[in-house]
């Protein structure tokens, strides 16, 4: 087992990392920016080091400065967390290369599914079902072509996006010309690459995911679905455990397809297979994120299992000490994304939080890194806490979260809070009727 982990990330991922390595009995290393030096993960590590100013290009993203407080601190592996180098393959391979354990996929899994073209592509020979699409286009012909065969609406999305951005859609020929030179353009800008390809727009889908872990032994073992319906311009922002869409015979056949799929690619530690549902309740391959994900927490509550410290335990060399036969989902988890942000324009808001009292009891847990005159950076992500709740079933978990948010006291800035109470009152969401734009009727900009 490792000895001592740095964490390359912050917030809210970096302190639950920090939990597993205190229960695996492994030391500690945080890094941070001069923005958080007052941090929470800064405070909770073994070791810290300043790796730079408050720009995340400068510091987070800063694969120099990570190796070298790696090695300074001689640390043996880094977690990357979500988000920043957590999908960087030339991160995971200089780590390589610097002898120091990279706790994720190979670099060539993470190269594969950082493509989304490339991996819808290779998902549909392993036989997943991918909705009908193009390849990465090239000229606005070809791609006035491709329209044509797959039928408008289309989405045209960035082959290496991500966070909900650079993706369009496009109702007609006549819009094609002019949202296809836009995502290009974001593209380039966000991504560094211009590729964009196209994808049938379903109208009124379904976010479902299935969550894996594969060992080095060609162990690969799915802890069944997440329903992550509820966004914002793309963006989760509520996640639920079980799916109530998803039967139980269901759940084994995508399960089982799924984990065929990922022993084919030889994919290593955990990941997250994304999938779109049709008004007909199929399922369609969208992308895989080779990366612990913000919403692992409600597969934990569901399975008991700590997903964080089975990555470091896959990587470590581990094999893999579940199965399908042993992983049984237990009641019903819900979680709250909390952001810094305004609750019906969803701009940041940043700045020092006053009044804090967190929500606890039964079933309750937050994962946050925020604190009673901590300062929210607007450097950074908004996301600052994540309430998720368990219950015995639907109905007991959404009370559950009713009462935890009622208790949830943020005072000083603007967060979701708001957002989440009316949710979780809301006869539509009880009942479980909802798509990607259900939180259109709640804001001017829940949508698009
Ligand atoms: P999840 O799929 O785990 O719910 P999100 O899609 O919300 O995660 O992304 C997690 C974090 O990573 C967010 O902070 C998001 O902005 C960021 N992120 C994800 N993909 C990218 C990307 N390709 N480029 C930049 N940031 C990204
Ligand atoms: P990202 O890499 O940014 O997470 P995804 O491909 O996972 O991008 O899509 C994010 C969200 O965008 C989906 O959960 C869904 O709400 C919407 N979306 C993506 N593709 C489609 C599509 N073909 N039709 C309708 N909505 C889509
Ligand atoms: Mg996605």
């Amino acid at each position: 087992m490792f000895k001592k982990i740095l964490i390359a990330n912050r917030g809210e991922i970096a302190l639950r990392v920090i939990c597993a390595c205190k229960e695996l009995g492994i030391e500690t290393v945080a890094v941070y920016s001069e923005a958080d030096q007052q941090s929470l993960h800064v405070r909770f590590a073994d070791q810290a080091v300043c790796i730079g100013p408050a720009r995340s290009s400068d510091s987070y993203l800063n694969i120099a400065s990570i190796i070298s407080a790696a090695e300074i601190t001689n640390a043996d592996a880094i977690h990357p967390g979500y988000g920043f180098l957590s999908e960087n393959d030339h991160f995971a391979e200089v780590c390589e290369v610097s002898h120091i354990t990279f706790i994720g996929p190979r670099p060539e899994a993470m190269r594969l599914m950082g493509n989304k073209d490339a991996a819808r592509k290779k998902m549909a020979e392993l036989g997943l079902p991918v909705l009908p699409g193009s390849g990465v286009l090239t000229s606005l012909a070809e791609a006035l072509e491709a329209a044509q065969q797959i039928g408008y609406p289309v989405m045209v999305k960035a082959a290496a996006g991500g966070g909900g951005r650079g993706m369009r859609v496009v109702a007609s020929s006549e819009e094609l010309p002019h949202f296809f030179a836009t995502a290009q353009q974001e593209a380039q800008a966000a991504f560094g690459t211009p590729d964009v390809y196209l994808e049938k727009y379903i109208a009124s889908p379904r976010h479902i995911e299935f969550q894996v872990l594969a060992d080095h032994y060609g162990k690969v073992v799915h802890l069944g679905e997440r329903e992550c319906t509820i966004q914002r311009r793309h963006q989760k922002l509520l996640e639920e455990s079980p799916s109530t869409q998803i039967s139980f015979e269901v759940r084994h056949e995508v399960g089982r397809q799924v984990v065929e799929a990922l022993k084919e690619t030889g994919y290593t530690n955990a990941g997250t297979v994304e999938f779109i549902m049709d008004e007909n309740r199929n399922l369609y391959f969208l992308e895989m994120n080779a990366r612990i994900q913000v919403e692992h927490p409600v597969t934990e509550m569901v399975t008991g299992l700590d997903l964080v410290k089975k990555q470091i335990e896959i990587a470590a060399g581990q094999p893999l000490d579940i199965s399908a036969e042993t992983v049984s989902l237990r009641g019903h988890a819900i979680e709250c994304r909390i952001c810094a942000e305004n609750p019906e324009t969803f701009a940041p808001s940043a700045g020092k939080i006053i009044g804090f009292n967190v929500p606890g009891g039964l079933g309750v847990r937050l994962d946050t890194a925020a604190y009673a005159e901590a300062v929210v950076p607007p450097y950074y992500d908004s996301l600052i806490a994540k309430l998720v709740v368990h219950g015995s079933d639907r109905a007991e978990a959404i009370s559950r979260m009713a009462r935890a948010l009622d208790m949830f006291i943020i005072e000083g800035i603007s967060t979701s809070v708001p957002l989440h109470q009316k949710i979780m009152a809301d006869p539509d969401f009880r009942a479980g009727k909802f798509d990607t734009h259900y939180l259109s009727r709640f804001s001017r900009n829940g949508t698009g």
